[in-house]
């Protein structure tokens, strides 16, 4: 009988190589610990940023901001990077960490092993590693959601999620239809409409659009910002306070519904056809549901050859979308920029704590983490943006940031007091839950929106409810009473 191979083991795994995971792995570099594996699913880094490859995909916060700090600068071409640029960039901080990520390994599961104080993870290939802590970069916006559409499995032409796009997809001279009206599809609608014979937007809700004023930097600012450090972290600095700055308005409504009036005015004045104004004027409080930013959107609907349809869809046929009101769109090519399964992310299933409990029976009551990184019964997982760390108003690379730095001073900490397990106290989590249900009930995020970032109950359970300054004051230390060890 031959011995079964003896399980390869790690001090840390990390599991994914967007900003999240590679934060993680080069602060950790930096710091001097080479005692790690990246595990990465596909065969190239860079997450959502590898994925979203769809025509227009770009990031709304600014380059300068929406970079690691712990990195080296990057010169970047443009106020707000094109997606390509993003993910050339991470690609280049993945290749600095050079073997140890480990491409085509995707987790099957990762199950935690009392007795052993480590966890198992296993991958699809059917090999399996140990490591004593266990760290989940994997994304809270990486499953495409489909829309349950009737009739939507029998469309003939091409069905082209944002999220999932093929590579070298040509829609020229094509009649296309667009469902949804979020941070993809104002920048998918755009794009195509130029090459397009026909785009008509199937819009639900109707979004609130602000300018984004993108332009490329010139040569001169480049090589200032590339030559100068303190000028370069003087900009960075003043990118993240104007936008903390904004966070004011979703916090206290009557700020927002100031700025409201501002951007009613500019679609009035801007928007010359009196019923598409009529159509694109939004009906929710501006802030409940992410606020976009587009140069593009308001011009791309009063092009001639698209059209933005109101009426809900009824169903769809093989070559048509036919809505409540019977309108018939005979279409060669369906865009779906329908979001992502955030509240029910296939992800949860994937993580076994204690006794057995998967991440997502464990959320049934309520998707909470303690400062969006640790849960009670799963001892030495952390999760990077995880419930109640992302942001509408500013950079997530900077909750990103906070996040390692605490993991970073928990793993330090740990290991000081010699200990090879450690898990948040059930009472801290309770009360850091309810802390957060409390103060999201104040924000414009409950306010009557329809959006991923509530639960099926209402509940805030995505976002940061307050100033990302307050959540890097947050996790500046690692508070070791709310801690048990073993
Ligand atoms: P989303 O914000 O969830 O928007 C989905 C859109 O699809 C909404 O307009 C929604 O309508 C519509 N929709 C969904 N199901 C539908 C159905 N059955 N029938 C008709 N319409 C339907 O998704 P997203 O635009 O992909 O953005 C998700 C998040 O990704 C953003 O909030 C942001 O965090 C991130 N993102 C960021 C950037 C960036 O530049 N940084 C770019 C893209 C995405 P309703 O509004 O009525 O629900």
């Amino acid at each position: 009988m031959t011995a079964s191979p003896p399980l390869e083991h790690w001090p840390l795994i990390i599991i994914g190589t967007g900003f999240a995971g590679l934060s993680l792995a080069l602060q950790r570099m930096n710091d001097g610990q080479e005692d790690f594996i990246v595990l990465e699913q596909a065969q190239s880094p860079g997450g959502t940023w590898r994925d979203n490859r769809y025509p227009g995909c770009a990031c709304d916060v600014p380059s300068h901001l929406y970079s690691l700090s712990c990195a080296p600068p990057w010169d970047w071409q443009r106020k707000y990077a094109e997606a390509s640029e993003i993910e050339a960039y991470l690609a280049h901080l993945a290749h600095s960490l050079g073997a140890r990520i480990r491409y085509r390994a995707q987790v099957r599961s990762a199950s935690w092993q009392a007795r052993e104080q480590l966890w198992q993870v296993e991958l699809d290939d059917g090999s399996r590693l140990t490591c004593r802590f266990l760290v989940a970069g994997v994304g809270p916006l990486s499953e495409p959601a489909w829309p349950d559409l009737p009739g939507l499995e029998n469309f003939t032409g091409p069905l082209l999620h944002t999220a999932r796009w093929p590579r070298d997809r040509d829609l020229k001279g094509q009649r296309v239809g667009l469902i949804g009206t979020g941070a993809s599809a104002i920048q998918v609608g755009p794009a195509l409409a130029p090459e397009v014979a026909q785009l008509v937007i199937f819009q639900r809700t109707a979004p609130w659009v602000v300018a984004r004023k993108d332009h490329p930097y010139a040569t001169g600012t480049r090589r200032l910002l590339g030559k100068l450090p303190f000028l370069r972290r003087a900009y960075r600095a003043w990118l993240y306070l104007a936008r903390e700055l904004k966070g004011l308005a979703f916090l206290w409504p009557s700020l927002m519904r100031r700025i409201e009036k501002g951007v009613r005015r500019d679609l009035a004045h801007q928007v010359s056809n009196p019923q598409l104004r009529q159509k694109i004027m939004p009906r929710t409080p501006m802030g409940c549901k992410r606020i976009l930013l587009s140069d593009t959107w308001w011009s791309t609907l009063e092009l001639p050859h698209v059209t933005l349809e109101t009426d809900p869809i009824q169903h769809i046929e093989a070559a048509h979308l036919v809505t409540e009101t019977g309108a018939r769109y005979a279409l060669d090519a369906l865009v779906l920029a329908t979001g992502f399964r955030y509240q029910d992310n296939p992800m949860a299933s994937l993580f076994k704590g204690e006794n057995g409990l998967t991440l997502e029976d464990f959320w049934k009551a309520q998707r909470s983490a303690y400062l969006g990184m640790m849960m009670p019964s799963f001892p030495n997982f952390f999760l990077l943006t995880g419930p109640f760390s992302g942001l509408g108003h500013n950079s997530i690379v900077f909750m990103i940031e906070c996040q390692t730095r605490w993991i970073q001073s928990a793993l330090a900490h740990v290991a000081a007091q010699g200990k090879n397990e450690f898990k948040v106290r059930a009472q801290a989590y309770a009360t850091f839950t309810e802390e957060m249900n409390q103060r999201s009930k104040k924000t414009l995020w409950m306010q009557g929106c329809q959006s991923w970032y509530l639960d099926p109950a209402g509940r805030n359970t995505a976002l940061w409810p307050g100033f990302s300054l307050s959540y890097w004051w947050r996790t500046r230390h690692f508070d070791a009473k709310d801690f048990d060890y073993a």
